[in-house]
């Protein structure tokens, strides 16, 4: 659980709220229900005082009778009550005493004379204690005890039942509001998942809008206005780099042309260097200005290029065919392909094109005497293609990113190309449904991986 997100927070803070109100109303219904049993045991002992003296008050002198008397009318035995009759601290009546009570205390204090009213505490018997004034002056005493076992029982029972009820009501307060947290961030998981899945492979593709006709719906409104904006842009910039290749195309194959003229006649040996310099670098320009084209083409035209089922398996065997002669002058070995037949669907001269950058780059950083292998097999539902070289390597800072446009690690490894190449593997691949990763270690080799889905034979 991640106990940084705001929704986990807001759980938390509402259940430590629960927890606060479920303890303050526990605490206010025992204390509340302490207080109601005790007024209503202080009132009813009160009151059978009052009732035993004028139920007793003629029979005082009797104390048979008045035992029957008592015993008949009040049942203390069985009410577990404790009633004493006394008359100048001698005993004219005394019922049992109630289990739970603090006899000790209870016979300590004696019979109190003369006070005409007081209440006093025994252990769990609750005694009230009234004096009266018989027909002739004497004073008579009359104690009436209820035990408050029951109350205290009662009490605990329902002390228990709080105790067991409030955590069980903050686990399922706890579960609910988490589980209505999740249902409440499921429009926005929605919108990330569409966003992660937005390329620009896929311009027309907007978020999902939660109807909620509050922020969450705004957020997406205003996300999907910010991709139309990005999207317009990003267009403006395609067409821009597919025009300006378009343009460059003509009059640098017009310069080429030109300058294999020129370098074709006789001239000074110093000129002859420089025009092929010259042409070199126009070559690499013209390659660039291909790529360039290429790019921009692949990522306009997703999903609209003609597919068509084939085995790379003999694709691959046909590129390397094509440049074995690249690597022998090179002094490289290309082992032969290895692996199996392996069915893709999609534009072969785009793929082929993948093939002939991956195999060229293997070449050319490897040194003379190296190995190149290239494999292709299926992995699952998956076709994959291998290409190893015992080249330069390459460093772990750099993998990552040689897959962007225009970046090359550096001129002084024999870089001659444009840096363009792997993002061009990376477009098709990702035109393809597919994907690219490299693994390599510095001086000693790398494995450029591509994976694509696999097809089925027309
Ligand atoms: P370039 O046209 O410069 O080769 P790429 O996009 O094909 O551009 O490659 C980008 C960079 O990745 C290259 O500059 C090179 O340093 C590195 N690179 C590519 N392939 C290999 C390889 N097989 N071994 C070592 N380095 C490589």
């Amino acid at each position: 659980m991640n106990f940084r997100s705001a929704g986990v927070r807001l759980v938390a803070l509402y259940c430590a709220l629960l927890l606060v109100l479920g303890a303050s109303f526990a605490w206010f219904t025992i204390s509340s229900f302490d207080r109601y049993m005790r007024e209503t045991i202080t009132s009813d002992v009160d009151g059978r005082s009052r009732m035993i003296w004028h139920t007793a008050k003629a029979s005082l002198d009797d104390r048979a009778a008045l035992a029957q008397l008592i015993d008949q009318r009040f049942l203390p035995e069985v009410r577990e009550h404790f009633i004493r009759i006394s008359e100048k601290g001698r005993v004219l009546y005394q019922s049992r005493i109630p289990d739970g009570t603090d006899v000790t205390a209870l016979q300590r204090a004696g019979i109190r004379q003369g006070n005409p009213k007081s209440d006093a505490q025994y252990g769990a018997l609750l005694v009230n204690t009234r004096t009266f004034a018989r027909s002739d002056g004497r004073q008579v005493t009359v104690e009436s005890g209820q035990s408050e076992a029951f109350a205290e029982g009662f009490k605990h029972s329902l002390m228990r039942s709080m105790l067991l009820g409030l955590p069980a009501l903050l686990v399922l307060a706890a579960l609910g509001g988490y589980v209505f947290m999740r249902q409440s961030v499921r429009p926005l998981e929605v919108m990330i998942d569409a966003a992660e899945a937005i390329t620009f492979n896929d311009p027309g593709r907007r978020l999902p809008l939660a109807r909620t006709k509050d922020r969450l719906e705004a957020l997406g409104l205003a996300l999907n206005r910010m991709l139309d904006r990005l999207d317009a842009a990003y267009q403006y910039a395609n067409r821009f780099s597919v025009d300006a290749a378009h343009e460059l195309r003509t009059p640098l194959a017009i310069i080429r042309g030109e300058l294999e003229f020129i370098a074709g006649q006789d001239q000074p040996a110093e000129l002859h260097e420089a025009l092929t310099n010259m042409l070199a670098e126009v070559q690499r320009l013209s390659e660039l200005v291909g790529n360039l084209g290429m790019l921009s083409r692949m990522d306009s035209l997703w999903g609209k290029h003609t597919h068509q089922a084939f085995d790379l398996h003999a694709l691959a065997r046909e590129t390397m065919d094509q440049m074995r002669l690249l690597a022998e002058e090179k002094g490289v070995e290309l082992c032969p392909l290895s692996g199996g037949t392996a069915i893709v669907v999609g534009d072969r001269n785009r793929l082929k094109q993948v093939l002939v950058n991956l195999i060229d780059n293997a070449v050319k950083y490897t040194p003379s005497g190296g190995r190149v292998a290239v494999e292709v097999l299926q992995q699952g539902n998956r076709a994959r293609l291998l290409v190893r070289d015992t080249g330069i390597g390459i460093a772990p800072e750099h993998q990552a990113k040689i897959f962007d446009r225009f970046y090359r690690i550096s001129t002084d490894r024999g870089e001659t190309g444009s840096g363009l190449g792997l993002s061009v593997v990376k477009s098709i691949c990702g035109a393809h449904g597919g994907t690219v990763d490299v693994e390599s270690v510095l001086n000693a080799g790398s494995t450029f991986r591509i994976d694509l889905p696999l097809g089925h034979a027309a």
